[in-house]
């Protein structure tokens, strides 16, 4: 039978209903929502950020601000603005738009940016507090994987859960959240750069979680060898984990993102789409068509961990403002 496809756009929709009535509570009673993306020098990629985010909170009625400051800004001067921001009354939360340019160290000013302000959970205070058990604001898009995990199966004591990924933003932070009951959590094993085995692993995961990005950090590679006057053969963007590296009824939860050409042609370019630009498309670590014979649900890329990840952010918006103290 084919496994279930996790709608992630559904449950963003249900979580945006509930934030949007939240806000206005707040709206009503004085406090009005107010997020301020703090925004280094001019970055396309970011724009494209920038703008889901005003959109989103947009819709939900939470206020937006976008803080553009000039690209040769110092770590001081950058320091000095977030600290302002932290002692405004009308700023709820604060987010940090990547990537920064070379002069700023963005761990620093990440540390900078309150704890209660943190709008992406990512200071070390809000990380200690995940390691405790959990605080009112933790990292989104681990969250959001764990909620979708969470909504198709709750009782997880006892399973084998393997994460792919380690990074302090997704695989480490999912961990912890997996681990958070003291007697009903999953075995949880995390998987990496430099496991010796992958497959080992992933076949004996109840539940696979995988956040690596390795078809996109391949094509970047190769793109930049390329650029630089290499002549190389098209990189092999096959999915990191094949249906034969899924257990038989696993729940799949795939956060990756790859944006990757759909094809090269004889002479190794990207094929061009009907508009003349590179045909590119967004997939995720996991071959989707193949897992949808082994595994028992299943995320899609996108559709999947994206949305809810969005969601997420509003809701961290929304604790930084009060709403469930
Ligand atoms: P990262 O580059 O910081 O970390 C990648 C991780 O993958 C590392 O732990 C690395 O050891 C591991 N890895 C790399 N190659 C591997 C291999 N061959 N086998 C096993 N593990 C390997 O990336 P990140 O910031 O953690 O993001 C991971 C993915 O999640 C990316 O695709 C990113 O686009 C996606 N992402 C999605 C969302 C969302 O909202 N859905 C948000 C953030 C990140």
């Amino acid at each position: 039978m084919a496994a279930k496809i996790i709608d992630g756009e559904a449950l963003a929709a249900e979580m945006n209903a509930q934030i949007s009535a939240q806000a206005k509570a707040l709206a009503d009673g004085g406090k009005p929502v107010r997020l301020v993306a703090v925004q280094v020098g001019e970055n396309p990629a970011s724009k494209i950020y920038t703008n889901m985010q005003a959109r989103s909170c947009q819709a939900v009625g939470i206020g937006y601000q976008l803080l553009n400051i000039p690209a040769e800004t110092t770590q001081q001067e950058l320091l000095a603005t977030i600290r302002k921001l932290n002692e405004d009354q009308t700023v709820s939360a604060i987010i940090l738009q990547m990537p920064l340019p070379p002069q700023i160290d963005a761990r620093v000013v990440q540390m900078t940016i309150s704890p209660d302000k943190d709008v992406e959970g990512m200071n070390p205070v809000n990380m200690g507090r995940l390691f405790f058990g959990g605080g009112l604001v933790s990292p989104c898009t681990p969250r959001a994987a764990v909620e979708l995990l969470n909504r198709t199966r709750s009782d997880l004591a006892g399973l084998e859960a393997v994460v792919v990924g380690h990074s302090e933003i997704v695989g480490k932070p999912i961990a912890m959240m997996l681990l958070q009951s003291p007697n009903a959590s999953p075995t949880v094993t995390v998987c990496h750069v430099a496991t010796k085995d992958l497959a080992f692993h992933t076949r004996r995961a109840d539940v696979l979680i995988v956040a690596a990005g390795v078809s996109q950090a391949k094509y970047l590679g190769w793109q930049r060898r390329r650029k630089a006057g290499e002549t190389l053969p098209p990189p092999k963007l096959a999915p990191l984990i094949s249906g034969d590296m899924i257990k038989s009824g696993a729940i799949v939860i795939d956060v990756a993102i790859n944006r990757i050409p759909r094809g090269f042609d004889d002479a190794g370019n990207v094929l061009s789409n009907d508009k003349g630009k590179p045909d590119m498309m967004t997939v995720g670590d996991v071959d989707f068509e193949a897992a949808l014979q082994v595994a028992s649900a299943i995320t899609p890329v996108p559709g999947g961990v994206g949305p809810v990840t969005t969601a997420m952010l509003l809701r961290n918006a929304l604790a930084c403002a009060g709403a469930f103290k």
